[in-house]
């Protein structure tokens, strides 16, 4: 981690005060309540940012122009990993603290965090076998490994991993990482900040920010009903992603030093290439890594590419060029071909890392940097550049190392040991639990129990409820999404849309035909008219 400490003058003062005394007019002062620190951006790090304020005592706003991890932190590769090709970047410091958060995360949210085996085939063009062997002692070692498995050798020959592999792949390595739901892990951090006394407010964009004597006056406002509301801060936390550059100059209006790189990765879903619950990591020609993991028990998910990227991120899409890279690089190793026809999903999202210079998108730093805005007699402001879904929980702990000087009262970290809502149980224990579950709601498919487990965890009685039979779970929308579940996505996650429900709460989109979708969003629009 890097700490940037800046001084920078409004950018545009008069203008912006001109504007400001309008915009203030216009606006309706909602509360004079000054929370000790807002946050913008609810993706993992905003959220994370969030659920740690609130478990210190601290009082928080955080403002989300969208959904929960609508930007970057639902379209990630969902593991949760140290990043073995970073080794050979030399960033031994970032792998050595995320493979130490592997199991800090897996032990705080065992429901949506499991162990994942990797395999890496050896290709004899590529890295030698020596030099792989070295990175996995250090991956091994570095994070002071304890649940997970060390890495070995595997014979791809006598080993059923092997079988789907092109006959050249003869020998290979497996290692462990683990795999999240990544956008479940940013709902979870949020519901967890609210149960602390955080204010989350989606849909609510930050428009317009300016430093008063001793506090943040923020203009918001509501992108669903057009309210603009004003709120105040002593602190300001920027963790838009992507859009942390654009905070800073269009709605701060300041100067910055530090710059995101903004680099594009794509992946693809395709019907499962293989029956086995082990992943691929397969090294390419062009130095980069792609991985192949088992994804919704159906499907495979592949990714990533790294495209350096300009314009608005919110318009990312995964390119044709971008869906053949992968295509390609996957028909590198398996003996069954994918072609573009066989991608049943796709999602494209956006690196916001912080601009090291480095040329190639693959090559920039993962770590995070945090600038702060420190200037005598002026409310203090941080900005997050880069990150990893790994390394979340760390980085709100190093935001708040560099902000006590604020917070003469601030109560000592806290989240390495305190589960995520549904996460209160051992991770050896997650069978259990869904037998468990199973148990006392028999009405529930097996496949069910095991998939709204992974979800809600020992939550999950909440979200049923009272239900006793399946009639109670009322409308089925499809696959088994019911209504008692989607009721509990919008009193208890914040969910709106169907979006919001099918690719973000849950991956239930994958399983939904387009007329059970267009129902789904049909009771949607009545529940709203009726205002329910
Ligand atoms: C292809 C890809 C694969 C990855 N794979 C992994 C992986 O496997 N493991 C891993 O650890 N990491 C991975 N990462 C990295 C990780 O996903 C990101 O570092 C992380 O999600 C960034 O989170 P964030 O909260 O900073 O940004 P975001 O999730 O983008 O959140 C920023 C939020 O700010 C909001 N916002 C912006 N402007 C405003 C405003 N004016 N007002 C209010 N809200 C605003 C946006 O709507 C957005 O929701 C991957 C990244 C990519 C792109």
């Amino acid at each position: 981690m890097i700490l940037l400490i800046v001084q920078s003058a409004n950018k545009k003062s008069s203008n912006n005060l001109d504007k400001w005394i309008i915009v203030t007019k216009e606006a309706k002062l909602l509360q004079e309540k000054v929370y000790d620190i807002a946050i913008i951006g609810g993706g993992v790090n905003g959220c994370g940012v969030a659920r740690d304020a609130a478990g210190r005592g601290l009082s928080v706003l955080l403002l989300e122009k969208n959904d929960l991890a609508s930007g970057t932190s639902s379209a990630s590769s969902k593991m949760v990993h140290g990043g073995l090709r970073y080794l050979e970047q030399y960033e031994f410091m970032l792998v050595a603290k995320a493979l130490k958060e592997r199991e800090v995360l897996l032990s705080i949210a065992p429901h949506i965090i499991s162990p994942l085996r990797l395999v890496l085939p050896h290709h004899k063009a590529l890295r030698p076998k020596w030099m792989i062997r070295i990175g996995l002692f250090l991956y091994d070692t570095l994070g002071g490994r304890k649940l997970l498995d060390p890495s070995h050798q595997i014979d791809l020959r006598k080993d059923v991993v092997g079988k789907v592999l092109k006959p050249e792949f003869t020998h290979g390595f497996e290692y462990s990482d683990c795999k999240v739901d990544d956008a479940r892990l940013v709902v979870l951090n949020a519901v967890d900040a609210r149960q602390h006394g955080a204010d989350i407010k989606t849909r609510c964009e930050l428009k317009q920010g300016f430093r008063e004597k001793d506090h943040w006056r923020l203009q918001a406002k509501d992108v669903i009903s057009g309210q603009e509301n004003e709120y105040k801060a002593r602190i300001l936390v920027n963790a838009a992603g992507p859009w942390v550059s654009e905070v800073v100059s269009d709605r701060i209006m300041l100067d910055t030093t530090s710059d995101v790189r903004l680099v594009k990765g794509s992946h693809i879903v395709v019907p499962k290439l293989f029956d086995h619950d082990r992943a691929y990591i397969f090294q390419n020609a062009d130095n980069r890594v792609i991985f192949a993991i088992p994804f919704q028990k159906e499907f495979t998910l592949i990714g990533t590419t790294d495209v350096d990227m300009t314009g608005n991120p919110g318009g990312a899409d995964v390119s044709k060029d971008e869906v053949d890279y992968l295509c390609n690089a996957a028909n590198e190793y398996f003996t069954k071909a994918i072609k573009p026809d066989d991608v049943i999903w796709e999602f494209a999202g956006i690196r916001p890392l912080f601009d090291d210079g480095e040329d190639a998108a693959s090559e920039i730093t993962r770590d995070y940097v945090l600038e702060l805005l420190d200037e005598q007699g002026a409310p203090p402001m941080l900005s997050v550049f880069g990150g990893k879904i790994t390394t979340y929980r760390k980085l709100a702990e190093t935001v708040f190392d560099e902000l006590k000087q604020w917070l003469p009262n601030l109560k000592p970290s806290w989240t390495a040991k305190s589960p995520l809502p549904g996460g209160d149980f051992l991770p050896d224990d997650l069978e259990k639990q869904i037998t468990g579950l199973q148990r006392d709601f028999p009405f529930l498919a097996p496949e069910t129990a095991r998939r709204v487990f992974e979800a809600y965890g020992t939550n999950t009685r909440q979200m049923l409820g009272g239900c006793k039979t399946q009639e109670d779970m009322g409308i089925c929308f499809g696959t088994d999404l019911y209504q008692r579940e989607v009721e509990y996505l919008i009193d208890r996650e914040w969910a709106i849309s169907v979006e919001d429900i099918i690719w973000r709460r849950s991956k239930t989109g994958l399983f939904m035909s387009a007329k059970e979708i267009a129902a789904l969003e049909n009771w949607l629009k009545s529940r709203n008219a009726l205002n329910l």
